[in-house]
């Protein structure tokens, strides 16, 4: 963060959410992307990209009593020729949950919308940056976290994994290696 009001806004929104927490495992993480999304940061839509049932649940779980602008608006239309996509994805990550906290049901669902945005999955998510991203995969969803060892971009990454998963070999070269696509997906996120 560099100091600007729409960061110190963020701030001080993620402090009053965070008083309200209970020191679950995705606290923080939820927090910072709820924050980040109440003043037009990042890609996802108001609700976080959660059904407005499941968004109930959650606020009134993780930050019950918070005092903070509940979401104005609907959130960008998904577009239908995505939603199976977004599926696919939210799959992949519930299938990988570690089994440790319900909220892990919640971050699938968001990081599957995040997918759907088109900077880098931690921009679009509202985080800090891709060490906020690494440790919310840890956290959440870590034989995924694990497998992916070489540091490769997190989207690519997701949608490499519903590759393989289907058999498809999308890519042009025998092996990243001496891909010349390689910066597109590895290399830093800023
Ligand atoms: S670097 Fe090339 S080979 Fe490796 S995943 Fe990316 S596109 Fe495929």
């Amino acid at each position: 963060m560099d100091g600007t009001p729409q960061e110190a806004r963020v701030c001080v929104l993620h402090e009053r959410l965070s008083a309200c927490a209970r020191g679950r495992p995705n606290d923080e993480l939820l927090a910072r992307m709820l924050a980040s999304r109440a003043c037009d940061l990042g890609g996802l839509p108001p609700d976080l990209g959660l059904d407005p049932d499941g968004f109930r649940r959650m606020l009134d779980r993780n930050f019950a009593g918070a005092d903070w602008p509940a979401p104005a608006g609907v959130g960008p239309a998904v577009d239908p020729n995505r939603q199976p996509e977004r599926d696919d994805l939210r799959r992949l990550l519930l299938a990988h949950r570690a089994r440790i906290d319900a909220s892990e049901r919640w971050v699938a669902e968001i990081v599957a919308a995040g997918c759907m945005g088109g900077n880098h999955l931690w921009q679009d998510l509202g985080l800090r940056s891709r060490g906020d991203l690494n440790d919310l995969m840890a956290t959440n969803f870590p034989e995924l976290a694990a497998r992916n060892d070489r540091n490769m971009k997190w989207k690519k990454f997701l949608y490499k994994q519903l590759c393989e998963r289907e058999g498809i070999h999308a890519c042009r070269a025998p092996s990243c290696q001496v891909c010349i696509d390689y910066a597109q997906c590895f290399g830093p996120e800023e």
